[in-house]
């Protein structure tokens, strides 16, 4: 028998929900509930200084207004500091992380790709980032997303050793999100295509730390009408309070699934009822290109 199905969505707390993370979390949740299995949510509260008061519950109360019921309590990654700590002292142990000095001004001249300069310098954490390093030879990651297809990624040349704790002693999304889908069990990852090309990296993490690979699939983003990622930092406008079957109507549309017209007017449990035994990831995986979405989102 194979292990259940475990998804999951990991909003950050900057603001409401707009349609482009509803897209997310409703196609993870369908995927999720049409195989049987649970959806958690999870908060990814670990960057203050761009959080947004009362974001979490304003989000939280947005998934249950539209119907998007999760299992077991909400994880908040503010409360696993702990483990994140454990995690990097045992890769500090091993020889697999080190300490790094270079200044800003440094990492920007190296353009996105860190040349190892620290790595034997045995420097201690006193304001100084800890990097993960990558051998070469053994970070040519390779996988198999449900969306995007075949997708592979050399570490070492296109990354190099990188940050898992910042500087500031913040700890990195790579890290974080690492450690909690394993604490929470997930084994179907559904997110944003813009998170593509950081898969490799938590792969490679995973790998380090002999955790079990979950299955991914990155759906494909939603534009606005300049063509610019829908985000918080570009200002989506968050939805609208009373619009909750229309916003599942049209992210249902978004998503390919075809629904039929007359759902446009139902219930959300009508909708998502009709959403969940249809739900397919197929003319994703056709056509995985990123869409503008409707005008008044
Ligand atoms: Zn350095």
């Amino acid at each position: 028998m194979s292990a259940p199905t475990i998804g999951r969505f990991a909003p950050s707390p900057t603001g409401p929900l707009h349609f482009g993370s509803l897209i997310t979390a409703l196609a993870s949740f369908l995927d999720a509930r049409q195989r049987g299995g649970q959806w958690l949510v999870r908060i990814e509260d670990i960057d203050p200084p761009r959080e947004v008061p009362g974001a979490s519950d304003l989000i939280l109360k947005q998934l249950d207004d539209h119907g998007l019921c999760w299992d077991a309590n909400v994880l908040y990654q503010s409360s696993r500091l702990d483990s994140y700590r454990d995690s990097v002292e045992q890769l500090l142990s091993r020889g697999l992380v080190y300490y790094c000095q270079c200044n800003r001004q440094r990492l920007n001249e190296l353009a996105g790709v860190y040349d190892g300069h620290c790595r034997d310098l045995q420097l201690d954490n006193r304001g100084h980032s800890a990097r993960l390093r990558i051998d070469a030879g053994a970070a040519n990651i390779s996988f198999s997303d449900q969306i995007m297809g075949h997708y592979k990624q050399s570490l070492g040349p296109c990354v190099g050793d990188y940050v898992i704790q910042r500087r500031d002693q913040l700890f990195s999304y790579q890290l974080a999100v690492v450690l909690d889908d394993e604490y929470q069990g997930i084994s179907h990852i559904m997110r944003g295509a813009d998170l593509l090309d950081s898969t490799p990296r938590q792969i490679y993490l995973q790998q380090c730390l002999g955790y079990q690979q979950p299955i991914y699939a990155h759906v494909p983003l939603a534009l606005n009408a300049e063509g610019q990622k829908l985000s918080k930092q570009n200002l989506a406008t968050g939805l609208q309070q009373g619009m909750e079957s229309q916003n599942l109507f049209q992210a249902l549309q978004w998503l390919q699934q075809e629904p039929p017209k007359e759902l446009a007017r139902q219930s959300v449990e009508v909708l998502l009822g009709w959403a969940t035994e249809h739900w397919s990831l197929e003319p994703l995986a056709k056509n995985p290109v990123n869409a503008a979405v409707p005008d008044h989102y």
